[in-house]
């Protein structure tokens, strides 16, 4: 067996740990005599799985009372829907369009209302977070939305914006548990778990409980409405049950880490490496405004196309996978999550100054 490092954006590395333990319990889970794949949604063993998982998510994020934690499907993208249909009372929403996902969720939005686009970085490749601290927000705005971590750009909400009182909706997906998170702060929170929490096939959203109502868009469906999840403590239909165990050891693991403050530290060393050797440099680039960098996901270029391929490809061959940019931006992406070990960001700037030696 030969793991490398894996610097996809997502899906994405997984701690070793976790894919152990689930391997040592791939044939039988506990004394269940079956796997956790193969068993019933509704068995008292699952629900304990399930049960578990939701207390461990909410003491790491430290929820409060008033917030309902919704294990769904349909991924990041259904949630670009799902939140209009569920929060746009006066069919106007506000969205600040920081990049490809944003943009996706503001279009989404169009189908069930007005949205308006009150602020963008679009003019600029999305290389920065506009200034969010006076935005024309629209008086009968139901909601502002973010996207807080530009996952393709590698750019970062490092300040909340100011919403002049309107609630705020963020797609979390890719800072997801990366950070302590200040949960009051927002209306729902979300992201889907591919990115920096565990397999693909989940979402898990964070929503303020006086916003689960049945007052939702007409022809709202009956699986897009949150009440009918909430209600039904995420089982209304049969859940993606693997996701939520292995999301459920990530949770523990992130625990037995020392918490988010921890990993937030861990996440700020490791991302230090990288961009220290970026600014220092001769050949590489960091392509997004110092200010507004992503400790997840981090773009650089060399500014040649055809270098930027050579790299990716001697990257590859030396254990390092996945380093291509967007298929939209080009260049290169080291998507640096939770389970990167600092041992692979160390390996990636080695790797980078002997490319960098080898090619000047
Ligand atoms: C990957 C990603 C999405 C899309 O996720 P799907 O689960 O594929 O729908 C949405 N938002 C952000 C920020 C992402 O990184």
């Amino acid at each position: 067996m030969s793991r490398v490092y894996n610097f996809s954006a997502g899906p994405a590395v997984l701690p070793e740990e976790v894919l152990r333990e689930a391997q040592a319990e791939m044939l039988e889970y506990k004394d269940s005599g079956m796997s956790v794949m193969e068993m019933s949604h509704r068995s008292k063993a699952f629900q304990n799985i399930i049960d578990e998982a939701e207390a461990d998510f909410r003491q790491l994020v430290k929820i409060p009372d008033h917030y309902k934690v919704l294990f769904l499907q349909g991924g990041a993208s259904l949630q670009f829907a799902m939140i209009p249909m569920n929060l746009m009372k006066n069919r106007v929403a506000d969205y600040i369009v920081t990049g490809q996902w944003a943009k996706k969720a503001y279009q989404e939005a169009q189908i069930y209302g007005k949205a308006n686009k009150i602020a963008s970085s679009e003019d600029k490749t999305f290389s920065y977070i506009p200034d969010c601290s006076d935005l024309p927000v629209s008086p009968e705005a139901d909601y502002v939305y973010i996207c807080e971590n530009n996952t393709i750009y590698g750019t970062k909400f490092h300040k909340l914006p100011n919403t002049k009182g309107k609630l705020l909706v963020s797609d979390v997906s890719s800072c997801f548990l990366s950070e302590p998170i200040d949960i009051e702060k927002y209306g729902i929170l979300y992201g889907g778990v591919q990115k920096n929490i565990g397999p693909a096939g989940m979402v898990i959203a964070v929503v303020r409980e006086d916003l689960i109502t049945d007052d939702v868009l007409p022809g709202t469906p009956t699986m897009m409405k949150y009440k009918i999840h909430a209600d039904n403590g995420s089982m209304y239909n049969t859940p993606n049950c693997y996701d939520i165990y292995m999301c459920g050891k990530v949770f523990k693991w992130l625990k037995a880490m020392g918490g988010l403050e921890v990993m937030a530290q861990r996440n700020r060393e490791k991302a230090a490496i990288l961009y220290d050797f970026l600014d220092g440099s001769k050949l590489f680039k960091g392509t997004v405004v110092k200010g507004d960098r992503s400790l997840m996901n981090v773009p650089f270029v060399t500014g040649d196309k055809e270098l930027d391929a050579k790299f990716v490809a001697e990257a590859k061959a030396a254990g390092l996978e996945n380093l291509k940019g967007h298929r939209t931006v080009g260049g290169m992406r080291a998507s640096i999550y939770n389970a990167m070990p600092k041992a692979g960001v160390e390996a990636l700037v080695a790797f980078m100054k002997k490319f960098e030696e080898e090619n000047s």
